[in-house]
């Protein structure tokens, strides 16, 4: 019913004041940024049809991987600009043993109050075991809308992946992505309550980019508007206990009940550019400014 109401009417204003008012009393008026750094751009044999990395459609304009210097600077630098938590994304087929050594050098120069999370391909109980012994504190993973039908991974291998995170202790960072606007509002509703299910603490929302080139780029773009009434709605049904996003960042989100936006860098399914920040990746200090404007606390 709230996903319903119609944007810009009188009621849709009241929501996204409902949301505001909770993020801002439950956090504290903290806004937080997170750095996300994508290591390696190579075609991925998942093949989802919103990405830029998917093999069959490889919309990159190079192939690298990142060296574990590389990835530690950075990693140094989100830190140094004042980033809440590092990211460090693979695609699916990286090597988890390369990862986890990256992971835990990264670790090594990260100070105890930034978390490290991993963004990877699916895992065992033995790998997210050996994520959390190697200094990771948290996994951002998902069950996508249309898992199985735009991705190539059967959803019962998500959902083991995300039992797997819980079990290990590891905190996890949930989203309801990538939306576009084929999704039917009961789609998006089945991943809110499998994040509350989860019992999450950082909520996301993610509206999917048409990148040139991906499958599903014809289908188009849902409404920056749209997408701010999606997070309000989410933030309400999730009620998340550290933070609430919306992705990629929207100012006029930030009046919905979001205090949390993300820096990239490096290879992005989003992004038909292979280092992100020269494109569509947002620098810790934009972000930072994006938070101060709505005047959440930095
Ligand atoms: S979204 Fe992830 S799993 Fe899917 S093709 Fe892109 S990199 Fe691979």
């Amino acid at each position: 019913m709230l996903l319903g109401i119609g944007n810009g009417t009188s009621e849709f204003y009241e929501l996204l004041a409902v949301a505001n008012e909770l993020t801002r009393e439950a956090f504290d008026n903290k806004g937080l940024v997170f750095g996300q750094a994508g290591i390696n751009a190579e075609p991925c044999t998942k093949n989802c049809r919103f990405c830029s990395l998917g093999k069959g459609h490889y919309s990159l304009s190079s192939i690298w991987r990142r060296s574990e210097e590389e990835v530690m600077a950075e990693a140094r630098s989100f830190i140094e600009a004042g980033a809440n938590d590092v990211f460090l994304m693979t695609t699916a087929d990286y090597p988890v043993d390369e990862f986890l050594e990256i992971g835990r050098a990264v670790r090594r120069i990260t100070p105890d109050s930034v978390r490290l999370v991993a963004n990877i391909g699916d895992f065992d109980d033995d790998t997210a075991k050996d994520l959390r012994n190697v200094g990771f504190t948290g996994a951002y993973h998902i069950h996508r809308l249309r898992e199985g039908v735009d991705t190539g991974i059967p959803p019962e291998v998500r959902l083991r992946t995300l039992d797997a995170i819980k079990g290990a202790g590891l905190e996890l960072y949930y989203c309801v992505e990538p939306i576009g606007p084929e999704h039917t509002y009961e789609e998006l509703v089945a991943e809110m309550l499998r994040a509350q299910e989860y019992d999450v603490g950082v909520m996301a929302v993610m509206r999917r980019i048409p990148v040139p080139g991906t499958p599903l780029a014809t289908k188009g773009q849902i409404s920056a508007l749209e997408l701010t009434k999606i997070a309000a709605v989410t933030r309400l049904v999730v009620q998340p206990h550290r933070a609430m996003n919306a992705h990629e960042p929207v100012q006029m989100s930030l009046l919905a009940g979001v205090n949390q936006v993300y820096a990239e860098t490096g290879a992005n399914p989003r992004d038909a550019e292979a280092n992100t920040e020269r494109n569509r990746g947002m620098s810790v200090a934009r972000a930072r400014q994006m938070l101060a404007d709505a005047e959440y606390e930095v």
